[in-house]
């Protein structure tokens, strides 16, 4: 998994982020992926507010409390409504071009970092990884190395916050069976690369988790994982939290 920060040569998200910041619009994200076809991300959904996000991430941000720590905090909405709610939250990403967007945009806390990298981020009572959140992760096999990072950021009776999607709906034949190579990779395991205008960034892994194999790992790596609530899509919100 990388630890680094992105260079803005290399950081698609982060120029449409600032071109929708600077213009009030922006073109379309493309999204490839080998497992799908082409695809786009609207970037005005980015800079969603608390009133148009989806119940899942408001449920999510009214149960974050304490110091709060916004991974890949992107534009910085969920920093913003946690701000505008009078929560206390450090907002970190590896986008450069987002981090000065969230800067310009009021986001007091904000800091160019890599959840994994080596920079002292300090401790926190709820640690947010929302939209996929889990996706930051890459591959599962990383799950074990991204719990002993989550003890050294987690206050004692701390928690994570974190939004993902059961895949397994994309395999299922007309009959309703699996059509899933248990010999593969995991299921949820994504390769996706994005462009924005003229800029493309690099090939990137991202993990979506289904409930029961997300409980599996904590539990290996001593925490405990509690279904908040289930969205309209195969998603969820989990709550993490280490075994007392
Ligand atoms: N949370 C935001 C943005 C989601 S997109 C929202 O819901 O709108 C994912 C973001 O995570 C991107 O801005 C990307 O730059 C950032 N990111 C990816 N890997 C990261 C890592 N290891 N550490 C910190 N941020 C990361």
């Amino acid at each position: 998994m990388r630890t680094d920060t992105l260079t803005p040569e290399k950081d698609p998200m982060g120029a449409a982020i600032a071109d929708f910041h600077r213009r009030g619009k922006a073109q379309p994200l493309r999204v490839f992926s080998s497992r799908f076809d082409e695809d786009e991300m609207p970037v005005k959904e980015l800079f969603r507010t608390f009133d148009t996000m989806p119940p899942l991430e408001q449920t999510a941000l009214r149960m974050a409390q304490g110091r709060i720590l916004d991974v890949g905090a992107g534009s910085g909405c969920h920093s913003l409504a946690l701000q505008a709610m009078g929560k206390d939250v450090c907002a970190i990403d590896i986008s450069p071009l987002s981090v000065e967007v969230m800067r310009e945009r009021g986001v007091r806390d904000v800091r160019l970092a890599n959840l994994f990298g080596n920079e002292p981020l300090g401790t926190f009572d709820t640690i947010l990884m929302l939209m996929n959140g889990s996706g930051i992760i890459g591959r599962i096999e990383e799950m074990p190395a991204f719990f002993d990072r989550m003890k050294q950021l987690l206050r004692p009776g701390g928690c994570i916050l974190m939004d993902s999607s059961d895949l397994s709906y994309l395999f299922e034949d007309e009959d309703g069976g699996m059509l899933i190579d248990l010999a593969g990779d995991y299921y949820g395991q994504v390769d996706f690369l994005m462009q924005y205008r003229q800029v493309k960034g690099e090939p990137f892994d991202w993990l979506y988790i289904d409930f029961d194999t997300l409980s599996l790992y904590a539990s290996q790596c001593g925490f405990r994982a509690e279904c908040v609530r289930e969205g309209e899509h195969y998603n969820y919100l989990a709550r993490l939290s280490a075994d007392a």
